[in-house]
């Protein structure tokens, strides 16, 4: 059967190819689930079975936004513990987090989702590490939100097992056994993971972090992800406590910790990474082990600024990430382009941190690189799965601008006229099209308050 093609044309189109190709006027050509041209100026003439024409006058066209570091379940615990560090933070909030349920878990996925994908994410990822004793399938009630939404989807499978007895710092309660832990990402990875190029759902391995996982889980965690060829993700270098409790702990800092448990690699990327020397970012580069920068959340919880210019000219691979939004209430990503550029000119490199298209390509290709997905999504270009975004670059936030890639990055939350994912549109003038936000509100604040109930009643 002959593709059913999409064009799109007379916008501004930033690739985010490797020479960062950018076309004032141009046009994409999307022939079924995959892109299928990209140029200046008009589409060609007589394509065959166009079924659609949009005109994009006004728009910039970007790859999607894609998402490396979340945690969807935090949607119903937004709000609380505001003025604390991640340790305290996360104290105050294990023994609410202790209680979730499926049902909990499924709206705060959808609210999750929902306020990314309006916001221009085509790629989501959720590190989901919470899995109480009897709260039924989370795991695929969190896959099966993405699925309905049509968001193309990592879920990083995480676990904890080194509860308080053990020296960690969640309650002994909230954790998993070591065995329990393995064989349920092991039988997540089988039922859910797809391998494919066009892939909508992909299984990550993900113990939580150093100060909540036991070395043994570490070790045998990454050990499971590369016999079933899946990646590993994890949290890294986050605080300085976390860095005092690895020389306490182990007697070595946090990177050297994930070396010697077979945590570097060009299969991992790992959360954060904010405390790290020249020599770990030197690991980094050398391993190729990637990044997911939380700016956001890093400032949220005073975790100090992660040094991500000195990552990129070392060649680390760095994506963005929301974080969970119990630690950024946003849950937007396209803020996170600006977040990223204004607070690393706070550090060292000051003005010359990051520009704006450097900007834009954490955000995108960054992204993909650090999910593994770089040759499918991520730029726009032949070949590629037709996963874009048009943004509204002409209305009063952004008219004045002149350059559009500015005017996004620099500029207000530029307004998602359509967004496309596998060559369908899920967003369209920043509603969705694939799910009922005001019944995602309603249900997340009844969830959000019955798990609040729970938590008061222990
Ligand atoms: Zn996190």
């Amino acid at each position: 059967m002959a593709a059913s093609r999409i064009v799109i044309e007379n916008c501004a189109i930033a690739t985010v190819d490797a020479d960062d190709t950018e076309y004032a006027s141009g046009y994409v050509v999307v022939a079924d689930n995959r892109i299928e041209a990209v140029g200046a100026g008009t589409a060609p003439a007589h394509l065959e079975n166009v079924v659609r024409r949009i005109d994009g006058t006004g728009h910039l066209l970007t790859p999607g936004l894609v998402n490396t570091h979340h945690h969807f379940y935090q949607w119903i615990t937004r709000g609380l513990a505001t003025d604390h560090n991640l340790f305290n933070w996360l104290v105050a909030l294990y023994p609410t987090w202790a209680r979730i349920d499926a049902s909990m878990a499924k709206a705060a996925a959808q609210g999750s989702l929902a306020m990314m994908a309006r916001g221009g994410v085509t790629t989501a990822m959720d590190h989901h590490y919470v899995y109480p004793r009897g709260s039924g399938d989370l795991s695929g009630a969190i896959i099966g939100a993405a699925r309905d939404m049509g968001v193309r989807f990592t879920l990083a499978r995480g676990s904890m097992d080194r509860g308080e007895k053990d020296g960690g710092l969640p309650p002994d309660f909230a954790v998993e056994t070591l065995d329990g832990a393995l064989a349920a990402t092991a039988e997540t990875v089988d039922q859910h993971h797809d391998a494919s190029f066009d892939s909508m759902t992909q299984v990550a391995v993900a113990p939580c972090s150093p100060f909540s996982v036991s070395t043994e889980l570490m070790k045998q965690g990454a050990e499971l992800a590369r016999a079933k060829g899946v990646r590993l993700h994890t949290h890294g270098s986050e605080t300085v406590e976390e860095e005092k409790f690895c020389h306490e702990l182990f007697g070595m800092g946090p990177t050297d910790y994930f070396e010697s448990t077979g945590w570097l690699g060009e299969d991992v990327w790992m959360a954060h990474c904010v405390h790290m020397n020249d020599s770990d970012i030197a690991a980094f580069a050398r391993t190729k082990t990637g990044v997911a920068h939380c700016p956001s959340s890093n400032a949220r919880l005073a975790a100090g600024i992660a040094r991500v210019p000195d990552m990129l000219k070392s060649g680390v691979p760095v994506g963005l990430g929301v974080d969970g939004t119990a630690s950024n209430e946003s849950g937007e990503l396209h803020t996170e382009l600006r977040n990223a550029l204004l607070i690393n000119r706070l550090g060292a490199h000051r003005e010359a941190a990051l520009n704006a298209r450097q900007a834009l390509r954490l955000g995108t290709f960054g992204g993909a690189q650090v999910l593994g997905r770089a040759e499918q999504i991520g730029s726009i270009e032949a070949g590629k799965l037709a996963d874009f975004v048009l943004w509204k670059v002409d209305g009063i936030g952004h008219s004045s601008i002149a350059d559009p890639v500015t005017a996004l990055v620099f500029g207000a939350a530029a307004p998602v006229t359509a967004s496309f994912v596998n060559g369908q549109q899920i967003v369209e003038h920043n509603r969705l099209l694939t799910a009922d936000e005001d019944a995602i509100a309603r249900v997340a604040r009844d969830e959000a308050q019955r798990l609040a109930r729970i938590a008061a009643a222990d």
